[in-house]
């Protein structure tokens, strides 16, 4: 579904992703791991498209995501067609963000309508259907009025995942979803990302969860100074790392 390959990303000169390649098959559920700064979060921006790439390719169901630059640094330029088909590939890839990140001037309802209808130009009554069907799911029937301040932050951490499904996404990121909630909200949401993995949905986590990582993915990926050290089952990474580095690392988290 989703494929990194060589991607590099600096800023200035700091160099952040450092050539990272990652193939994520459909139903899978990766768990990304690894120091604060080790490049996590810029990971999951570039996969998402929401940051620029320095160099290296990423495809979302065989489509490329970014703009090609040629030697000069000039974008170089695609058609019509391509473009429609990059945006649909774009507008595949959901995000889920530490901070939630909702519309606060838009009710919870529209939150999740307004993507599905203004860029995905869906049927509104469908759309408003499949909203209130996820609002149920997630336990907030009846939310749809509300505006995100008045929810408690596992509450709209739960909106903000339910308005990632409504685009129907091929691939859902999240990106430490749970890091800034109050202690006792982050079951909550940690638990429907487990039903959600189990239903299939293939899925990219950015955790410091290290029970979740172990319970619920289907792969676990350590990176360190914007490279993937080493990845492969929780069992593996978890229990029996190889490399020095995950085993310093996880000595500090576990
Ligand atoms: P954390 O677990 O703390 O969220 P992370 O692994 O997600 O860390 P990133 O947020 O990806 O790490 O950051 C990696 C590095 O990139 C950091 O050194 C950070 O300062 C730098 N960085 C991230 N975004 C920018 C930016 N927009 N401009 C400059 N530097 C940035």
């Amino acid at each position: 579904v989703v494929s990194a390959r060589g991607v590099v990303k600096q800023f200035g000169d700091h160099v952040v992703l450092n050539g990272v390649d990652l193939n994520v098959r459909h139903g899978e559920v990766v768990c990304v791991i690894g120091p604060s700064g080790s490049g996590k979060t810029t990971l999951l921006r570039c996969l998402n498209n929401l940051e620029p790439v320095t160099s290296g390719v990423i495809e979302v169901n065989g489509v490329e995501l970014g703009t090609r630059t040629d030697r000069s640094g000039a974008r170089t330029v695609i058609t019509s067609e391509r473009r429609r088909v990059r945006d649909r590939a774009r507008a595949r890839v959901g995000m889920v963000f530490q901070q939630f990140n909702l519309f606060e001037n838009l009710t919870v309802g529209k939150n999740l309508a307004a993507a599905p209808i203004r860029t995905q130009k869906r049927d509104p009554e469908e759309v408003r259907r499949v909203a209130g069907r996820l609002l149920s799911a997630v336990g907030l029937a009846g939310y749809g009025n509300a505006y995100p301040h008045q929810l408690s932050g596992g509450q709209q951490q739960r909106v903000a995942i339910c308005r990632a499904l409504a685009a129907q996404p091929s691939v859902l990121l999240f990106d430490e979803p749970t890091s800034a909630l109050d202690p006792e909200k982050v079951g909550e949401v940690l638990q429907i990302m487990q039903e959600l993995g189990e239903l299939g949905m293939t899925m990219i986590v950015s955790t410091h969860e290290m029970s979740f990582a172990r319970r619920c993915a289907t792969r676990v990926v350590f990176m360190d100074g914007g490279n993937i050290v080493e990845s492969g089952t929780p069992q593996q990474i978890l229990e029996n790392p190889r490399e020095p580095r995950t085993r310093q690392f996880l000595r500090t988290v576990l």
